[in-house]
């Protein structure tokens, strides 16, 4: 029977309780029972909520304390060696060690522990995941059994319940070798009897399906890769469960007809990134006999309403051929949009018609599932006449479409992506203006969010402040800042961004067509949740975002002040987009208005502005074959927004955590006079990409690490600064720490960067 499922809910909580109740335990606040109790607690709820909005089957194993790939790795008993401790056995304190590198302490600071695993995106979202450690002589065994618990426990509640696991495949192509290098396929005959150990547990539970996320599926695999799938699959055949293979994030492709012939019970397609594969997978003679087909077709990476006559037509369309043998589910997990769109009372009531959260998508798959099994209740009729009218009502909204914005971003010339000179050129003309020593130092534009800053922000918010008492504290801690970078010697200072909560946040609440939520967390890492801003319309800027606190900083110094602005892919990446139009119009229209802000800062006075770009490289297309495109479009965008000015102003842009070697080209073709980005934990290693393309712009490779309270001395960033020289001409180095000091506290920041001004200036001694 055609029946409504979900392939995962948001874990965190409505109100976030999950990453309060971890907090409070890492500062050794609450007890570990009383953690485990808050964890019960949500699970249940999270049941209950899906069966309410009419889910008919549950998952289970989406909850986790951490990370649901950190969980995979206990259960497969794959806990690297600096994790184990002879004397005790496995716990949540190891767990945690694994995911943060530190011990939980009776004085509730954390002590020093093993270094964590290595944290990652999970597939294009923004999510994070822990990169399991595999050696060449890896075993595994069933080594953690929480998933069994909690099968219990929600059967106990009554539900009807399928465990998510995560596949084999996926699981090692997303692993490191720990050790040396070696093949990891090798490592997959010694894995799968631990699938098959789990199988036999939860059929002894009472499970009938499982689901298996084998996302890896939408990705380019090697031919070796695709083959251990049919054989890995085939070894799995013999089981006491039926499996739903789950993909999502983008089209089977090449890999449908593979996807197709697995020998499992069922198939889960993602159509909202991928509709074209529904009538490809139909007619493919591999996908045959009783296999279910689970159609993915409310989307569950993005916050919109679901059209639900769309989503009804691709299930007819699949009907026609499966009958009963149609599922119906959002597109992947619910992890990836915030929970509860009913938390949102400040909406207006337009803007919140045209939007659902998991708990709404919930409803969504619900009401789709009884529509495509036939049911004509008047409660489905009133749902689908409400969807009609809300589409038709969205596509023709004053406040989506503005012909001006449309006009501007249609009549975008190429010299307007263009600079007026080139590089060698305009680097001349800001030589004379900005007169910066060899090798100039600066910082990446945050200083540190002491509570104190943080406290007057949300103050003033919340209207407990007035704004003439917020501005004088704001520019008391520019002043403070200000002072301070003069102080140490830095050559190039910043106003240090107190003013600003989020990178992206801080613009898009100042940007029209944009929608910031109140509670719309989304997990990001661990206990970290992000609440990105959702565009909803065309953009513009009806004002000046940062002009006045630049031009206020500047007005303290006669040193340059570097203005600090999102760039237009950053700020795309880290929200929610909308799915009318395509990414590439909506970073246009983003970079027009960056672009308006670039010209008002010159205007002011500032010679040297910094568009950030710290997604720039996060974005990339699953699939290679889509690179180019979107890496065209993303330089376009970059451009854009800072060609604007004249030869002698001067564009920085900085990149974090980026690995460079296969973007290299692009990250020319942006053409920022100066590019800052992390290298100080890879010894520099980042910048033989910049040697070997013989990039001809200035480059800022970090020399100070600022993801750690350790304070680097005067001759270690000496000899970072060296191996950089030795790499590139020393006239095209700057010298700066890794990223924003927000993070960080007041005394080693100072002495960090008092230790950066010295080794810039004995370095410019010697070379
Ligand atoms: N200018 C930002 C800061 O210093 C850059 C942050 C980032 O790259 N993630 O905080
Ligand atoms: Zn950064």
């Amino acid at each position: 029977m055609t029946i409504s499922h979900t392939l995962g809910f948001p874990r965190i909580g409505r109100d976030r309780e999950l990453k309060r109740a971890l907090e409070r335990y890492w500062r050794a606040e609450c007890s570990e029972d009383e953690l485990r109790e808050t964890g019960k607690a949500l699970r249940a709820s999270h049941w209950r909520i899906q069966a309410q909005a009419g889910i008919e089957l549950l998952p289970v194993g989406d909850f986790a304390w951490y990370d649901q790939v950190l969980t995979h790795t206990l259960m497969v008993g794959a806990v690297p060696p600096r994790f184990r401790h002879a004397d005790d056995g496995l716990g949540l304190d190891t767990l945690f060690a694994m995911g943060r590198g530190l011990v939980r302490t009776e004085c509730g600071c954390a002590g020093d522990g093993a270094q964590a695993q290595e944290m990652t995106k999970w597939f294009d979202t923004n999510y994070h995941y822990l990169v399991p450690e595999l050696e060449a002589e890896q075993r595994f065994h069933l080594g953690w059994h929480q998933l069994f618990e909690e099968v219990e426990e929600a059967i106990a509640l009554g539900h009807r319940v399928k465990p998510v696991l995560l596949g084999p495949l996926t699981y090692l192509w997303l692993s490191k070798c720990g050790g040396r290098e070696f093949d990891k396929l090798a490592l997959l005959d010694r894995l799968l009897p631990v699938y098959h150990e789990i199988f036999t547990r939860l059929a002894g539970l009472g499970v009938d399906w499982v689901q298996i996320d084998e996302p890896a599926l939408v990705l380019d695999l090697p031919d070796e890769w695709r083959q251990a799938y049919r054989s890995a699959y085939h070894m799995l055949r013999q089981r006491d469960v039926k499996l739903l293979l789950t993909t999502y994030f983008g089209p089977l492709e090449d890999n449908l007809e593979l996807a197709a012939g697995l020998p499992v019970d069922g198939l889960h397609l993602d159509l909202v990134r991928g509709d074209g594969q529904l009538d490809q997978l139909l007619s493919s003679a591999a996908f045959d006999g009783d296999k279910v087909l689970s159609l993915g077709v409310v989307d569950g990476r993005n916050v919109w309403r679901c059209d639900l006559d769309r989503a009804l037509e691709q299930l007819a369309r699949a009907r026609r051929v499966l009958n009963d043998r149609l599922w119906v589910a959002p597109s992947c997990s619910l992890l990836h949009v915030p929970v509860d769109l009913e938390r949102e009372t400040g909406l207006d009531d337009e803007l919140r018609q045209w939007l659902a959260f998991a708990i709404q998508k919930c409803a969504e798959v619900a009401l789709l599932t009884r529509a495509a099994r036939g049911e004509e209740s008047d409660e489905v009729e009133l749902a689908l006449r409400e969807s009609r009218a809300v589409q038709s009502a969205r596509s023709v909204s004053r406040r989506i479409h503005r012909a001006e914005v449309k006009a501007r971003v249609e009549g975008i010339r190429d010299a307007q992506a263009q600079r007026s000179a080139p590089f060698a050129q305009r680097i001349e003309a800001q030589r004379r203006k900005l007169a910066l020593p060899k090798l100039p130092t600066t910082t990446i534009g945050s200083f540190p969010q002491t509570s104190e800053v943080r406290r007057t922000r949300s103050a003033y918010r919340q209207g407990r402040l007035d704004e003439a008492d917020y501005l004088r504290a704001m520019r008391d801690e520019i002043g403070k800042v200000v002072a301070f970078q003069e102080r140490v010697g830095l050559d190039v200072l910043v106003h240090g961004e107190p003013e600003r909560n989020d990178m992206v946040e801080y613009f898009a609440e100042q940007l029209e067509g944009y929608l910031i939520t109140r509670f719309g967390w989304v997990q990001s890492y661990g206990s970290r949740c992000v609440k990105p801003a959702i565009i909803y319309g065309d953009i513009t800027r009806p004002a000046p975002m940062t002009v006045d606190w630049i031009s206020y900083a500047q007005s303290l110094s006669k040193k340059p002040m570097k203005g600090m602005l999102t760039g237009p892919v950053t700020m795309l990446a880290w929200s929610f987009p909308r799915e009318d139009v395509c990414r590439e119009t909506q970073a246009q229209q983003l970079a027009l208005a960056l672009r308006d802000e670039v010209c008002d800062l010159e205007a002011a006075g500032i010679d040297i502005i910094q568009i950030d770009e710290a997604a720039f490289r996060e974005i990339l297309p699953l699939r290679r074959r889509d690179w180019q495109h979107y890496l065209d479009w993303a330089v376009k965008a970059f451009r854009i927004a800072s060609s604007g000015v004249k030869d002698s102003t001067q564009i920085h842009t900085h990149m974090c955590y980026s690995e460079f070697n296969q973007i290299i080209e692009a990250i020319a073709a942006m053409d920022a006079d100066v590019i800052t980005i992390e290298t100080s934990r890879s010894q520099m290693e980042l910048l033989r990409a910049f040697e070997a393309f013989e990039y001809p712009n200035q480059i800022g490779p970090g020399v100070y690490d600022i993801h750690s309270p350790r304070v680097p001395s005067v001759a270690e960033m000496v000899e970072l600064l060296e191996k950089a020289a030795v790499v590139l001409p020393v006239e095209r180095l700057w010298v700066n720490p890794d990223c924003g000091l927000k993070t960080r506290g007041w005394p080693e920041t100072e002495a960090a960067l008092v230790n950066m001004v010295d080794a810039a200036r004995s370095v410019r001694r010697i070379l």
